[in-house]
């Protein structure tokens, strides 16, 4: 896409400013309620990484050694200057993402969560400490930063997945390279505006917008110590295998489908309200969203009926007027999800609700509009089960027991998040050690943890060891370094040994 003069361009931001770096490649940005370019993106080269990166060397310099309390002031700045404006940063994302304000916000708080736990980084970080583990010789243990670090964000949360990271990098003094998903990319470059206002020196957040050129500039980049990636499967296993080849550290966080396992006794109002909100909040657009209920006999007619009554009561629309859903991202992914309902039709499923003639409330006809939309009886071999649909389609599928219901989730390749409902507690226990996912929800649709737990999928969810946020997150961002200190007073000197050191 080439630039014209009517639509204004995004630019980098290097340095501590905004900077148009040497690639003339752009990427249209929507507002997804309206359907309408509102800004082209650059899409950076190589070169442009390049310069971001060494921004952030240099800053390395003087952010890595900085005090404890320096980096302190600045993380309570950010988050107060973060907490008096989130609503101007949430209305942003909605003009991009095209999610409900009122959700936006929520994205934003649980963003601010881990900023506050990156406040408490002195507590976290302070390393251990051994006396004489020998005579007169002592150990400890300290956490230093890994240096300039990469972020790799997806559209789905612009604001909350880069905050996942990047105060946690920051506050223990790496300094970052970002590169946001380039279909809505503006929040990041507000981001960076506030934490330069904050008192952050410059250099020690940068952002490159962009593209694949981007992210495999960024995955070679020799002066780049870590990749955080969250984005689809098929990208977190090639970000994975690409950056550890390149001797880097790589937390990749994958793709889901998230099951909700119904059993008999649950409280069926419970339920319908939770699939209802957890299936569609966001328009399904959720690494977390419950995209399949596995419902076990004979709970399945009913709540059906339950959920259906829910679903028509939702108003589509415009996410800055009195909507539930917002629209989807691109038109291309729209169509794309609308086309599930097909697959549903032929493979036999019934579609109990079609959300493709929704009218929205607010937007415009051209917004990339999907309705909520219901498929009950759905089979496990249909791609409606097995695909990662990513959109405001719900899954029904009916089980004859627990035990089938856990086996379809043990089967499936992703392990993102999973959710009990029962009202039996020893079932929900035994849920909780039987199933192979790394979050779970008993009664909860969305167990997405608080920031002082970690948040990450098992299996094609996450690539990795390290969770993102959290304790985990401190480990991924510090690396640590054993000393072994002996203070010798020179009438106890051993004089000369070969033999291996032992503790005496
Ligand atoms: P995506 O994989 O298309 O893009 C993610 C990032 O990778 C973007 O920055 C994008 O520019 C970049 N990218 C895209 N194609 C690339 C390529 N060929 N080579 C290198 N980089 C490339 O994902 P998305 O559509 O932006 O986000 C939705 C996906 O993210 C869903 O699969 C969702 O489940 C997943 N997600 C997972 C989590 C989690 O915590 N596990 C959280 C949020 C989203």
């Amino acid at each position: 896409m080439t630039l014209d003069a009517q639509t204004p361009t995004l630019d980098h931001w290097i340095a501590g400013s905004p900077a148009a770096g040497d690639s003339s490649r752009t990427s249209p940005v929507y507002d997804p309620a309206l359907g309408e370019v509102t800004k082209h993106v650059r899409l950076g080269s190589a070169s442009d990484v390049d310069t971001a990166v060494a921004a952030a060397r240099a800053a390395y310099a003087e952010w890595g050694r900085s005090s404890i309390a320096k980096r302190q002031t600045v993380m309570f700045a950010f988050r107060e200057l973060l907490n008096a404006r989130k609503g101007e940063l949430a209305a942003i994302l909605t003009s991009e993402h095209g999610k409900v304000l009122s959700d936006a916000a929520g994205e934003v708080a649980r963003g601010l969560e881990v900023v506050e736990f990156a406040c408490a980084m002195p507590q976290l970080t302070k390393g251990s400490h051994s006396l004489n583990v020998s005579t007169d010789v002592d150990v400890y243990s300290v956490k230093e930063p890994l240096g300039v670090v990469g972020i790799i964000s997806p559209f789905n949360f612009p604001a909350m997945v880069p905050m996942w990271f990047f105060p946690i990098a920051i506050a223990t003094g790496n300094t970052v390279v970002l590169k946001p998903s380039e279909k809505d990319p503006s929040v990041a470059n507000w981001l960076a505006a506030l934490l330069a206002e904050a008192g952050l020196p410059d250099g020690v957040f940068n952002v490159v917008h962009g593209d694949k050129e981007a992210v495999d500039a960024l995955l070679e980049h020799p002066d780049v110590a870590s990749i955080s990636f969250v984005g689809s499967t098929p990208i977190a296993r090639y970000v994975y295998e690409k950056g550890t080849a390149a001797g880097k550290r790589v937390q990749a966080l994958g793709g889901a489908k998230n099951h909700m396992l119904v059993l008999p006794d649950a409280d069926l109002d419970l339920v319908a309200d939770a699939a209802v909100n957890a299936g569609f909040g966001s328009a399904g657009e959720r690494c977390m969203a419950i995209s399949v209920v596995l419902a076990v006999d004979p709970v399945g007619d009913a709540l059906v009926e339950k959920v259906r009554d829910r679903m028509g009561k939702l108003v589509t629309g415009d996410g800055r007027g009195d909507a539930d859903m917002g629209p989807l991202i691109t038109r291309e992914h729209r169509d794309k999800v609308a086309g599930y309902l097909d697959v549903a039709a032929d493979d036999g499923a019934t579609v109990v609700v079609d959300g493709r003639g929704v009218t929205p409330s607010g937007g415009a006809p051209d917004g990339f509009w999907l309705g909520p939309s219901l498929v009950d009886h759905v089979g496990t071999t249909s791609t409606v089960y097995t695909d990662e649909i990513f959109g405001p389609v719900l899954s029904i599928v009916r089980v004859a027991s627990y035990a089938e219901g856990l086996e379809l989730i043990n089967g499936g390749q992703y392990g993102n998040g999973t959710a009990i409902f029962t009202n039996d507690g020893g079932a929900a226990r035994r849920f909780q050690a039987d199933v192979e996912v790394g979050m779970v929800g008993i009664n909860v649709p969305i167990p997405v943890p608080v920031a002082y737990h970690s948040f990450g999928g098992w299996k094609s969810s996450l690539f990795g060891d390290a969770k993102a946020y959290g304790p985990s997150g401190v480990d991924f961002f510090t690396r640590e370094k054993a000393v072994t200190a002996r203070w010798l007073d020179p009438a106890t000197h051993g004089g000369v040994d070969l033999g291996f050191p032992q503790n005496s």
